[in-house]
């Protein structure tokens, strides 16, 4: 999933749950378990990780999603009402974590980080893997759609 469907999802979690670590934690979880929901981007991601190809591309897509991220995160808190916005940011937190641990894995080869991005991938891939993925354009739509649902709860 885009990191602007982690941060709603998380921001939404955290103002759910009214919780900080709560919050956190479920987000964290979360984002695992969205990611077994094929969304497009196994490709890119392979070509990123295994064939070392188009990596400039992958840069590019994450970094316009993160700078999507921030806005919309930002938009929604000076827009909504939240009542915890303790809870709120954690949840953002946790639900992008584990992405930014991945990238980070790339980057700093430690056991742990490694560890990680195996375990992460195993959630990423579980289905991608058996039934193959869907196009990234349907996948993104999808999360659009979603993303405007998921911020009416707000
Ligand atoms: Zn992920």
């Amino acid at each position: 999933m885009t990191l602007t469907t982690h941060a709603v999802m998380g921001a939404v979690i955290g103002q759910a749950v009214g919780h900080p670590v709560l919050g956190f934690t479920l987000a964290f979880a979360t984002h695992l378990l969205i990611d077994m929901i094929p969304h497009g981007d196994s490709k890119m991601a392979e070509n990123f990780h295994v064939h070392k190809v188009k990596q400039k591309q992958a840069i590019a897509y994450v970094m316009v999603d993160a700078i999507t991220a921030i806005f919309i995160v930002l938009i929604l808190a000076n827009t909504k009402d939240v009542e915890s916005l303790r809870a709120y940011t954690w949840g953002i937190a946790g639900g992008i974590l584990p992405d930014l641990m991945v990238g980070a894995a790339d980057i700093f080869k430690t056991p742990f980080l490694d560890k990680f991005h195996k375990f992460h991938f195993f959630f990423h891939n579980f289905f991608t893997k058996r039934f193959g993925d869907v196009p990234l354009a349907h996948a993104l739509l999808a999360q659009i759609v979603f993303i405007v649902i998921l911020q009416r709860v707000l």
